[in-house]
């Protein structure tokens, strides 16, 4: 390449770095990055692929689509899913990202990495306000090479007691929700933004969403599930980075860290309000033909 070509290129390149630091700064993820301390902290040393040190494997990586303000005109699932007795649709057209790679991609991934790691990095944890309410940290259950995760936001009562995600009235509701797709509650994986009960069950803050989401993206980076369905708003504007209510891009596919990513109501609100029910079947639907489900027979 003559140099004046090599250098204008150089510039292109410094332009778009920018542009993503721009951005990042924008959703405040500044800070995350450059400053937080490393959550694993092994007797060997852990070998982490940085945006410093592996450039060219992040660049190489399925990415993430940009938050959904960003990208949302550009990954829509088609909208005449059909109604819940008939075959699920033909699989939705997942549209291949054709942006650089998000900063939000260039989150630490470490080699090697299991659950029991996590879980064994998480400890007793006091990282955050909420481990002062919690009865027992809620880490996550399910079939640790699950092809579908779902993702809350945090524990309820019933969850912080018996230690387990999705436990309490909305958690049969999930549990029905996974059965109707043809499968059972073990052979998805089902985890919460954060771990520890938020009082009162109120929404997790951001503080607490911040110090504890690093151990929910390690745990979906061990999995590797083919499809992440966020359940509520919580869920799905701490993956995508948005702060835009769930339903501008409800149903709609992401690609993220590897898998795809849809987002759709969380059970407490089905409870709330049933006739939603109809809105997440068509949902689940989607997810059910990118995995290859039939509809359980009744
Ligand atoms: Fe630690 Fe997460 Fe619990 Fe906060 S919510 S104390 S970061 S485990």
């Amino acid at each position: 390449m003559d140099p004046a070509k090599r250098a204008s290129v150089g510039i292109r390149l410094e332009e778009q770095v920018k542009d993503w630091l721009r951005y990042g700064d924008e959703l405040e993820l500044g800070p995350y990055y450059r400053d937080r301390a490393p959550l694993h902290q092994p007797s060997e040393p852990a070998s982490i692929e940085t945006a410093e040190s592996a450039p060219v494997q992040m660049a190489a990586a399925a990415v993430v689509r940009r938050a959904p303000g960003a990208a949302l005109s550009t990954a829509s699932a088609p909208k005449s899913a059909p109604s819940p007795k008939s075959a699920p649709a033909a699989a939705p057209a997942i549209v291949a990202p054709t942006s650089p790679p998000s900063l939000f991609e260039s989150i630490d991934r470490i080699v090697d990495d299991t659950l029991p790691r996590i879980r064994e990095d998480i400890g007793d944890c006091t990282r955050c306000k909420l481990h002062k309410g919690r009865t027992n940290i809620v880490f996550g259950v399910g079939n640790p090479k699950a092809e579908l995760m779902f993702v809350g936001e945090g524990p309820g009562h019933d969850e912080d007691i018996k230690g387990e995600p999705f436990v309490g009235r909305a958690g049969k509701l999930l549990t029905q929700m996974i059965e109707a797709m043809s499968l059972r509650r073990e052979d998805v994986y089902i985890a919460n933004v954060v771990k520890c009960r938020p009082p009162e069950n109120r929404l997790p803050e951001k503080d607490e969403i911040t110090t504890c989401s690093p151990f929910l993206m390690r745990q979906i980076d061990v999995i590797k599930p083919k499809v992440v369905c966020c359940l509520g708003s919580c869920a799905a504007q701490t993956l995508l980075r948005t702060t835009q209510g769930i339903s501008r891009f409800r149903g709609e596919w992401f690609d993220f860290r590897g898998a795809k990513l849809i987002a759709t109501y969380h059970p407490a609100y089905l409870l709330r309000n049933p006739p939603a029910k109809s809105e997440v079947w068509k949902d689940l639907q989607k997810v059910m033909a990118v995995l290859g489900l039939q509809p359980r027979k009744r």
